[in-house]
């Protein structure tokens, strides 16, 4: 599989700030099609954005899919506030976030959790991207990549079979929002360790995860970050906002 740059807009952009965003981004990145692209917009802009993206794919060669930022395991039922796999999937939403730092710092998300999540977004047909990652005070503890193996094991409990359909995204507490991206060698330290985890997971099982990173990429550290051999693309937030710098990290990777 190629790389994947993927926007996480996050708590950002209304309906009519997502239509303005895709007349400008559609147009730039027409017959981009060596390098997947994904934007997840919040939930309420799901379906306008999805309505756009099928007309631009009538009219030109488009790589551009459309994530969403969370969901809940079950179908349907008494889960206030929440969105389920079939509602995504009306929507051809082919991508899900799971697992996001602020899932689980701000919103108290639990391993387990996240777990039911990427076993229901695999069984009904949506990739999910896995995020793991350590704060600060576990990396000064020399704990990186245990805390890392920790979430990798618990949050693809069961689907072990089906790694082909699933991405990890690692993105370091302290590097997401802060203008501070982990440096090539502390990226690809953690992507190595990950993809031997993900070898030993899948047990020889033939799997196309691919290991994003995602803290603080921009156009200007896109290209060291995704020279290194086991970076397969970014997970965006800030500078996914603006369709430009969007643009521009894309061809960062391009050029590679
Ligand atoms: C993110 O939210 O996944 C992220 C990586 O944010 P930022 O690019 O702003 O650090």
């Amino acid at each position: 599989m190629g790389y994947l740059v993927a926007g996480n807009w996050k708590m950002n952009k209304t309906v009519g700030e997502t239509l303005e965003y895709l007349e400008l981004f559609l147009p730039a990145v027409k017959d981009l099609t060596k390098v997947e692209i994904m934007i997840a917009p919040p939930f309420t802009a799901l379906s306008s954005a999805s309505i756009k993206l099928d007309a631009a794919r009538r009219e030109g060669e488009y790589n551009v899919k459309l994530g969403a930022q969370n969901m809940y395991y079950e179908e349907k039922g008494a889960f206030t506030g929440e969105i389920s796999p079939l509602m995504l999937t009306e929507l051809e939403v082919e991508y899900v976030i799971l697992g996001h730092s602020e899932r689980r710092h701000i919103f108290g998300e639990r391993d387990s959790l996240i777990n039911k999540k990427v076993i229901s977004a695999v069984e009904h047909g949506i990739r999910p991207i896995l995020c793991v990652g350590e704060t600060i005070e576990e990396r000064e503890q020399g704990r990186t990549l245990s805390v890392v193996e920790r979430q990798i094991r618990n949050g693809l409990a069961g689907v072990e079979r089906d790694l082909v359909y699933i991405d990890i995204a690692y993105e370091p507490v302290w590097a997401i929002g802060t203008g501070v991206n982990a440096t090539p060698e502390q990226a690809q330290e953690v992507h190595r360790f990950i993809r031997s985890l993900i070898n030993e997971i899948s047990k020889g099982n033939d799997h196309k995860t691919r290991i994003l990173y995602g803290g603080s990429v921009n156009e200007k550290n896109a290209r060291e970050l995704i020279r290194e051999p086991n970076v397969d693309g970014f997970l965006v937030g800030t500078a996914s906002l603006d369709p430009e710098r969007f643009y521009k990290v894309i061809t960062e990777v391009l050029e590679v």
